[in-house]
């Protein structure tokens, strides 16, 4: 029951101070934000890809209060694809981005992170990659789903996340899959209350299946993102049973975790991406992944009094 205690503080300017700041942090956030800058995350691309995986980066950042830190964030992506571009890695890393962090929740939000996240698109068809829109809270969806389908018109490989815990997620996934979208369906990161989302794991799980087989079925390209093992092997029955060539659906994990599946699947001759998040403003991220295990947590607070 810690997750959603530690999902509220994510949330917390108080303890995002504190963290931020406790001697140890950083070399437990490591873990899972392996580098703050562009150079520090060269490295970490260039091993990835030479171990035959796939690669979709996150700048860390969201809950941003001014529209210059909007443009900001468009440019540290720009300034990534132009790093990917000199190391010709276009046609095996593609891009994430929370649209938050492109100004969705200040004033004329939408317009805003739509004017923001349009020349990361552009930049990202222009090496023969693509972006893929993840999913915050629930109140943020209509506006993602509408930003997707407008750079859609012009960049149709520009993906977008679903996530199974949500009541509206299935009927998402039907409309995405008839149109034929990138779609990443995760089981869902943030605190949501009962009106909105499952509670319980076994009902997201199956909620999963449900939605993985809908996609699997539809004209779209499916990226199951997820670490859960059982989730993993009926993907791949989903996919066979729906006549899927490995080159027709991905499998996706985040970077720090489960490292030995990613090799294994991609030896499988499965398409693996590892999500990459660095940068500075690592808290939130960092937050949603010590809620998802609580064992997580409890490495962070020894780490903090073995100090
Ligand atoms: P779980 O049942 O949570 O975990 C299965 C197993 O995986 C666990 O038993 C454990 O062994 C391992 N595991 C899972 N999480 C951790 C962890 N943090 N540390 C250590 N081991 C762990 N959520 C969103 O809301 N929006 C997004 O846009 C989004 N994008 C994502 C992109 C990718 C590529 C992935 C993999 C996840 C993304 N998520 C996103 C997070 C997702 O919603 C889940 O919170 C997260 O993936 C954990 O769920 P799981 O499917 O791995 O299953």
């Amino acid at each position: 029951m810690l997750g959603p205690v530690i999902l509220a503080a994510s949330r917390s300017d108080r303890m995002r101070r504190l963290i931020s700041a406790a001697p140890v942090t950083k070399q437990v956030v490591d873990r899972f934000i392996p580098g703050e800058t562009v150079d520090e995350i060269v490295p970490i691309i260039q091993d990835l890809t030479a171990k035959g995986l796939e690669l979709t980066m996150d700048v860390v950042g969201e809950d941003i209060t001014r529209p210059e830190q909007a443009e900001a964030a468009r440019d540290a992506y720009l300034r990534l694809i132009d790093r990917i571009k000199e190391l010709e890695l276009g046609d095996r890393v593609e891009m994430s981005v929370k649209l938050s962090m492109f100004g969705q929740a200040l004033e004329d939000g939408h317009e805003l992170a739509l004017k923001n996240v349009r020349p990361v698109v552009e930049a990202a068809a222009a090496i023969g990659t693509t972006v893929t829109l993840d999913a915050e809270d629930h109140t943020t969806l209509d506006s993602m789903f509408a930003i997707h389908e407008e750079l859609r018109k012009d960049f149709p490989q520009t993906g977008c996340v679903i996530q199974s815990y949500l009541f509206r997620t299935e009927a998402d996934a039907r409309r995405l899959a008839a149109n034929g979208s990138r779609v990443r369906l995760v089981k869902g990161a943030y605190k949501e209350p009962a009106e909105v989302a499952y509670q319980q794991k076994h009902e997201i799980d199956k909620a999963y299946v449900r939605i993985l087989k809908v996609l699997m079925e539809g004209e779209g390209y499916p990226m199951i993102g997820s670490h859960d093992p059982r989730l993993i092997a009926i993907a791949q029955e989903l996919a066979r049973r729906a006549g899927r060539k490995h080159d027709e659906y991905e499998f996706q994990m985040l970077y720090g975790i489960r490292s030995d599946e990613h090799l294994r699947l991609a030896a499988e001759g499965h398409r693996m991406r590892v999500y990459t998040a660095y940068g500075t403003d690592w808290y939130g991220y960092f937050m949603r992944r010590l809620a998802e295990k609580p064992a997580n947590l409890r490495f962070f607070l020894r780490s903090m009094v073995s100090k």
